[in-house]
């Protein structure tokens, strides 16, 4: 060991090393193909992720879709989709549009498992947080993620939407409880039109503990918001159950 010591204190042998270790371990970033220059950066560089874009408004007052720029002279302006349907939610954000970077980093998180990224991706959440919900942030009992069946679960090894209600909770001190879970197994919504979704999801979700739940402001959250049939159901459920408000956090969500 010491001699190991020795021979890195020797600066041309331990700059010799460094180069060696960057050229074993050296990766590209997934989305700009640079060169990732740190040991922090995995996956995908800090310039990728510093690049996505903020939703701002005009968006839909109620579910966050982007809205038209002539929406903008409407103080809280509200999409087609959410005139026609009932929305349990008291309203839904996404930090941004699933494509690019985030896409990639989500990507990497659900279907290659490398549970690392979640860092970078909470960060966001984080920053998304603090710089455009203050207000809602300052509503907000406790966050809850959306749950995983438990042979989803066991499969994946971890639940993305815990992760990142995890590393919410460490950053900017909310709670983080499991009273929500997925009692039915589901189909993946990915490949269902939006009527298949809401009847697929129907009667998948229960709370277990009705009264942590009851007269509380809840923050739902999620990895990505497609037509909103699955965090509406929860919505629906945890309102059943006595909750006073759910708001949504997604990641990402379609145009
Ligand atoms: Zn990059
Ligand atoms: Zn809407």
């Amino acid at each position: 060991m010491s001699s190991y010591k020795t021979y890195l204190t020797y600066k041309p042998y331990r700059d010799f090393f460094n180069d060696l270790m960057n050229f074993i371990f050296a990766s590209d970033c997934r989305v700009c193909k640079n060169l990732l220059s740190s040991l922090e950066e995995k996956y995908i560089c800090k310039d990728c992720f510093s690049k996505i874009e903020f939703i701002t408004s005009p968006y839909c007052d109620k579910c966050g879709k982007i809205l038209v720029e002539s929406f903008k002279e409407i103080e809280k302006p509200i999409c087609k989709d959410c005139y026609s349907l009932k929305r349990y939610f008291y309203e839904a954000r996404a930090v941004s549009i699933y494509e690019g970077a985030l896409r990639e980093g989500i990507h990497i998180l659900k279907f290659e498992k490398k549970v690392g990224i979640h860092k970078p991706l909470g960060d966001l959440l984080v920053r998304y947080l603090k710089e455009q919900q203050e207000d809602l942030i300052s509503r907000i009992d406790f966050l809850i993620p959306v749950p995983l069946h438990r042979k989803r679960f066991n499969s994946r090894g971890f639940n993305q939407a815990q992760l990142l209600c995890d590393y919410i909770e460490k950053h900017l001190n909310l709670p983080v409880i499991l009273d929500l879970q997925r009692i039915r197994w589901t189909t993946p919504q990915m490949n269902l039109g939006r009527s298949e979704r809401l009847q697929n999801i129907k009667g998948a979700f229960e709370v277990k503990n009705k009264d942590t739940i009851s007269g509380k402001q809840i923050l739902l959250v999620d990895d990505i918001f497609t037509t909103g049939a699955t965090v509406n159901e929860c919505s629906r459920v945890l309102i059943k159950a006595g909750a006073k408000q759910v708001s949504v956090l997604t990641l990402a969500r379609g145009r």
